[in-house]
């Protein structure tokens, strides 16, 4: 089989696989609390290596005390740390929430931008949390945001062989269309939590098993 019948092969497995996820998960939307893009920025950046769940017991309190960028580019480093400690590694969480929002007070007068580009200048901000940050605050799809589900499930999948997010990302790019990008990653993501989990896979009841290369049946 060519490389051209491989990827058209791919999409059709992917369309169908986003049918069944639109059908199984209809209502979804990011599990992150957040009033603000800004809000929604730090959470993101505290939800590295860390559940939504927990990053929304810390949340309330840290907007509370420090509601938008200008407030929290002013922030002390101390203060900040503990209120973000227990979402990990949060001496670097608290460096770069107050780098970023400094930069956005600064230079973007405490609007979180809405290009990709500018977002990446930004301390601590990769592409994932970029993706998330424009797809929910603004409703720009400018790529598909790749977090662990999202590269475990996409791989499990046989929609990339690559484990780096920016790889699965662009492999992503190819087979799913634009307007689907964030329908993409965040139907994904509850499929990850609900079935197809890291070390226990439920295949057996799993709506995409019928397609998939890793079912276990
Ligand atoms: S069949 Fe198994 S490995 Fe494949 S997506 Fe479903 S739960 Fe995950």
């Amino acid at each position: 089989m060519n490389i051209t019948h491989k990827l058209s092969s791919k999409k059709q497995r992917a369309l169908e696989i986003l049918i069944r996820l639109k059908r199984e998960y209809p209502q979804v939307c990011c599990t992150l609390n957040y009033e603000t893009p800004v809000q929604l920025l730090v959470a993101t950046m505290l939800s590295a290596q860390c559940t939504d769940d927990r990053v929304n017991q810390v949340t309330p309190a840290l907007f509370a005390r420090f509601p938008d960028a200008e407030a929290l580019a002013g922030a002390e480093l101390g203060e900040l740390e503990t209120l973000v400690r227990s979402t990990g590694f949060y001496r670097n969480k608290a460096k770069n929430i107050r780098g970023a929002c400094r930069a956005i007070a600064e230079k973007f007068n405490g609007e979180v931008p809405k290009r990709m580009e500018l977002l990446l200048e930004l301390p601590g901000v990769a592409r994932k949390t970029a993706n998330v940050v424009l797809a929910n605050a603004y409703g720009i799809n400018q790529g598909v945001t790749v977090d662990t589900h999202v590269k475990r499930l996409s791989k499990r999948l046989g929609l990339t062989e690559q484990s780096d997010p920016v790889k699965v990302e662009r492999d992503l790019i190819r087979l799913v269309p634009q307007e689907d990008w964030e329908n993409w990653s965040i139907r994904l993501i509850y499929h990850g939590r609900a079935v197809c989990k890291a070390r226990q896979p439920e295949c057996g009841r799993c709506l995409l098993a019928d397609l998939c290369p890793a079912a276990e049946i």
